[in-house]
């Protein structure tokens, strides 16, 4: 099969022909049709996280495609069905984390196209229990953006406790911001987005937020404390200085949620502050299959938008670098079919 695979954290990313896999008793073996390009994956490619995939591996955790063969042991999903393959590749089930709802903080867990190879590829295998089922009214282009953005700002809308009275503030308008601000739209709030070019700003106002702010042109901190601040701020952007405006736009009992991960992995908190207003700041990573699932029925009832751009899997390298260089105007998305 065709996939792209890095071999060398400092060569760039390339298709070669390379087995397909063999799946075990409780796997099944996906055909891919779409897989959806993540900050992570350039991460995991040039190893710039303390624990790095071992080499060579294939990255993507946002593969689609239809289920082609499966184990002997499965019987949750069957040949034909359309599934998502995500981050959350597998989780033990039985640890404290897990069996309490939070199988995404499982000390065990299997990320794919991290620690078992994904989704850049013509086949990926993967864990029966953790693929994700599509809707059939749901586009693969854009269930494959749905799987990890989609997923990972629902989850951190439920995690900010958004509610119709609710001011929240979106820091960043890209792959994840443009689906953020309509999580927390769907959630009845009242949305503030915040980039720094126009054009995501004019995006997001097309997609609901009732305020905009240029933070190359205005401070968002005095923007939004005008407002009355923010009750809850999701961080987004890929530098910290968007993650101490967050901090500073909240009011008191506000709640600041982390999802980006810029590479300087540091932000300056006050702790006065944090402690005389009472904020709330806390990180949240991916969602659960339950959050996943729920990402597509909003998707399927048309109460969501992904914008996207597809690209070919040969492309790979190209389109690490219009992500990196900020060129990129949309999640861009592999279609290999
Ligand atoms: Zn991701
Ligand atoms: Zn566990």
């Amino acid at each position: 099969m065709r996939a792209a695979v890095v071999r060398d954290f400092q060569r760039p990313i390339a298709v070669e022909d390379v087995p397909v896999p063999v799946i075990g008793r409780d796997e099944v073996l996906v055909k891919i049709e779409t897989s959806g390009l993540c900050h992570t994956d350039i991460h995991a490619a040039h190893g710039e996280w303390p624990v790095k995939p071992s080499l060579p591996f294939i990255p993507g955790h946002e593969g689609v495609g239809i289920i082609e063969r499966v184990g002997s042991e499965v019987t949750r999903v069957g040949v034909g069905d359309r599934v998502a393959v995500p981050w959350l590749g597998w989780a033990c089930g039985a640890c404290e984390h897990c069996a309490s709802g939070w199988e995404t903080l499982c000390l065990q867990q299997r990320n794919t196209g991290y620690s078992v190879d994904g989704g850049y590829a013509e086949y990926v295998k993967a864990s029966a229990d953790f693929v994700g089922l599509v809707p059939d009214a749901i586009d693969p282009l854009d269930a494959a953006p749905l799987t990890c953005a989609g997923v990972t700002t629902y989850k951190a809308v439920k995690v900010s406790g958004a509610r119709s009275s609710d001011l929240v503030a979106v820091f960043g308008v890209g792959g994840l911001g443009h689906l953020a601000l309509q999580y927390a739209k769907i959630a009845g709030a009242t949305v503030v987005a915040v980039d720094v070019t126009d054009d995501k700003l004019q995006l997001a106002k097309e997609l609901g937020a009732e305020f905009v702010v240029n933070a190359a042109q205005e401070d968002p901190v005095a923007v939004i404390q005008a407002l009355g601040g923010a009750d809850a701020a999701i961080g987004l952007a890929a530098a910290p200085k968007p993650f101490e405006q967050a901090y500073r736009s909240l009011r008191r009992g506000g709640r600041l949620v982390l999802v980006g991960l810029p590479a300087q992995n540091a932000m300056s908190l006050p702790i006065f502050e944090t402690v005389l207003n009472g904020i709330t700041v806390v990180g949240s990573i991916v969602g659960t299959r339950v959050d996943l699932a729920e990402t597509f029925e909003l998707h399927a009832q048309g109460r969501t938008k992904v914008v996207r751009e597809t690209r070919r899997l040969e492309q790979a390298a190209s389109a690490f670098e219009e992500v990196l260089s900020g060129s990129a105007r949309a999640r861009l998305v592999f279609d290999l079919r």
